[in-house]
């Protein structure tokens, strides 16, 4: 149904291999590396040890993107966790708690580079998730792939109980068209925002169709059309002047219509 090929300067991205139809169940996963609600990236030094090798290679066989001043706090981060690990060791093994043959080595210096590259592949990867969920962010091992749009052709739902990201088709998708997700959780966001949201969360700037000046300018106008809606919506309620649950109904739709239209609803990550 899909094949993983280059997207030109993005890297590698997902292609659908045939006509994909609208509702069509693309990926159904499980995390490669998570972590969970009130966790932070600390938890990774751990959970990447856990890794098989076949999982660690998938991981770190993802794309990342790197700026020179992210590659060295990375650097710090990791070589941070590892000395603190190699010091608690000697320490445990100084005063004779642990039993080991081995003499204490000092922290080999590929270790702390490949762990670094483990924090910026998941920085560039990890899908964030509501506080209803039990991952806080998570790194799946073909999902991760996608490319991100601000108008998505696709959809994910995560499925506490089976533990598995599922990724549904929300139009139809042509044969060689680009699977794309959208990664923001706010919908509707304008160029400016969603621009400085995807460089801070993760590390590159969108150049999709919605976010060039000229092509860009229709939906940058429904866009915030549909902000203004929700405003007034937010102004209504907090006024009580919303009491109508017609009103109330005829609002919500009118919302909904601007964000089908333009496709904006993408990456909505529920909770099932
Ligand atoms: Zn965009």
């Amino acid at each position: 149904m899909w094949e993983i090929r280059l997207a030109g300067p993005k890297g590698l991205g997902v292609f659908a291999k045939n006509f994909i139809p609208r509702g069509t169940r693309i990926f159904s996963e499980k995390p490669l590396l998570a972590i969970l609600q009130g966790q932070d990236t600390s938890a990774l030094y751990n959970a990447t040890k856990q890794l098989s090798p076949d999982d660690r290679a998938s991981l770190l066989s993802l794309s990342a993107h790197v700026t020179k001043e992210s590659s060295f706090i990375r650097w710090n981060k990791a070589s941070w966790y590892i000395m603190k690990e190699t010091i608690s060791d000697l320490n445990a093994k100084l005063r004779g708690r642990k039993k080991g043959t081995g003499n204490w080595r000092m922290p080999r210096f590929h270790a702390i580079g490949e762990h670094a590259a483990i924090l910026s592949i998941f920085r560039s990867n990890a899908f964030k998730f509501g506080r209803t969920s039990q991952f806080h962010q998570a790194v799946f091992p073909r999902i991760s792939r996608i490319n991100h749009s601000c108008i998505p052709n696709a959809q994910g739902n995560f499925h506490e109980v089976l533990g598995k990201f599922n990724i549904h088709a929300t139009r139809d998708i042509d044969v060689d068209e680009e699977l794309t997700l959208n990664y923001l959780q706010e919908h509707g966001a304008l160029r400016a925002a969603r621009q400085l949201q995807l460089l801070n969360d993760y590390g590159f700037s969108c150049d999709c169709s919605a976010c060039d000046v000229v092509r860009g300018q229709e939906g940058e106008g429904k866009r915030t059309e549909m902000l203004d809606v929700l405003r007034a919506f937010a102004e209504g309620a907090a006024n009580e002047d919303i009491q109508n649950p017609g009103e109330e109904l005829r609002t919500m739709q009118l919302f909904i219509n601007l964000l089908e239209g333009e496709g904006i609803a993408g990456r909505e990550v529920a909770t099932m």
